[in-house]
């Protein structure tokens, strides 16, 4: 069948809540993807900062099919090596306590919302506690993480969303003690705005927000499905600031491409929190999903995956700054490492599909930013091809 016949029966088959660009991908090696049509593509997107390894991944797609081979799925009613594994390394590399695994994102912030309220519940009996939130933040698609995401336009038709939460500024501590009051439970933010419009937490936020959490004995929740997993050149962005949450959200790039994600604790919250019979899950950790995360995480030690990060970022960086300088349409570059978005005076919808026509693949955040979150181990060469398709879009505008 043809691309186009493809992607008419997509359009009679599947619910439309996406606009999809018009390619049928195929198959994926190293930092290309490739479509039916046999296309090559250079990927700045790694199916939205997921694939952190480069597709084809030999090492990964034996320790996956190793695993199918032995056993995929059992229940969490009983202990399985790969996901006590998955534990350890994770705890290690987050510096974190006790780890709960889940499907996805947004099921990870579920599961940190449960804790938080249930943390504040153990400790007044009450059951009418707040939550602060931030504006332009995103944090998923169910009604609890959709509760605190900061963007009316996807929460309207669906209100009334999970109650008490209010929502403050990034980046604007007085906004946020302006919310909180004596049955505030939680803050929950992204260390890095990411579909928001790739907002970075500045340092003197993030060690407000954390000093007024200790004042108050209010738990802070860092969601970092996006910008975790050596995003930004550490492990979890906020290793970068000293800052250290009570509760974190990890997923995307955490199976790199299995779905899995986790809301990870320390000891402190765990100990007076979610107890046995408080949260379940079918599937999350399951053994092919932690031995998946078990070997991304291997991976990443191996193959010095945040060494690569910390060299290609700054050039990416330079690199992106030149077209800021280059374009006036282009307003400014914001982001941290691998993690960056490029500002427009207007919409990038045009910018993008041309990009797709000439090879590359790229994404918004918003409908103005252009978001570059490719596969962690790109090299400079990649960001040099990347700038030259980028450029002849941007010279046709
Ligand atoms: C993608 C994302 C989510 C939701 O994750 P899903 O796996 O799509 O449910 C939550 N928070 C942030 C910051 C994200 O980028």
């Amino acid at each position: 069948m043809k691309m186009q016949e493809y992607i008419e029966e997509a359009e009679q088959a599947l619910l439309h809540t996406y606009n999809r660009y018009q390619v049928v991908l195929d198959k994926g090696d190293g930092v290309y993807l490739y479509d039916i049509e046999g296309k090559k593509y250079l990927d700045f997107v790694s199916g939205i900062a997921v694939f952190a390894l480069g597709y084809n991944h030999k090492g990964y797609n034996d320790a996956l099919k190793a695993q199918i081979d032995k056993v995929i799925h059992t229940s969490n009613y009983y202990y399985n090596v790969p996901a006590i594994e998955a534990a350890k390394k994770l705890k290690k590399v987050s510096g974190m306590d006790r780890v709960f695994f889940t499907n996805s994102g947004a099921e990870a912030i579920e599961g940190a919302l449960k804790a938080a309220r249930k943390y504040a519940y153990l400790k007044d009996g009450k059951t009418d506690h707040e939550i602060i939130a931030l504006h332009h933040s995103f944090h998923g698609r169910t009604f609890g993480a959709l509760s605190v995401t900061g963007n009316p336009k996807y929460r309207e038709a669906f209100e009334p969303m999970i109650g008490n939460i209010k929502f403050a500024d990034m980046n604007d501590l007085d906004s946020v003690k302006n919310c909180v009051t004596d049955k505030t439970c939680a803050i929950i933010m992204e260390t890095v705005q990411g579909e928001g419009g790739i907002y970075p937490a500045q340092k003197e936020f993030l060690e407000g927000v954390r000093a007024l959490c200790d004042e108050k004995d209010i738990l802070l929740i860092l969601d970092e499905i996006q910008c975790g997993m050596g995003r930004t050149g550490a492990m979890y962005a906020w290793q970068h600031y000293g800052v250290k949450p009570d509760i974190m959200t990890t997923a995307k790039a955490l199976g790199c491409g299995v779905p899995v994600g986790a809301f990870l604790m320390t000891e402190k919250v765990a100990a007076s929190s979610l107890t046995s019979g408080d949260h379940g899950t079918t599937y999350g950790g399951n053994p092919l999903a932690a031995a998946a995360i078990s070997k991304v995480l291997d991976l990443f030690e191996e193959e010095k995956v945040l060494d690569n990060v910390n060299t290609v970022a700054p050039y990416l960086e330079e690199k992106l700054d030149e077209l800021v300088k280059k374009y006036d349409f282009i307003e400014t570059r914001r982001g941290m490492g691998l993690m960056q978005g490029l500002v427009f005076d207007r919409p990038v919808a045009d910018v993008i599909n041309k990009a797709l026509e000439k090879g590359l693949i790229l994404i918004n955040a918003g409908t103005s930013i252009i978001r570059f979150v490719p596969p962690l181990v790109i090299s400079k060469e990649n960001v040099d091809a990347m700038i030259e398709i980028l450029t002849e879009c941007l010279d046709e505008l």
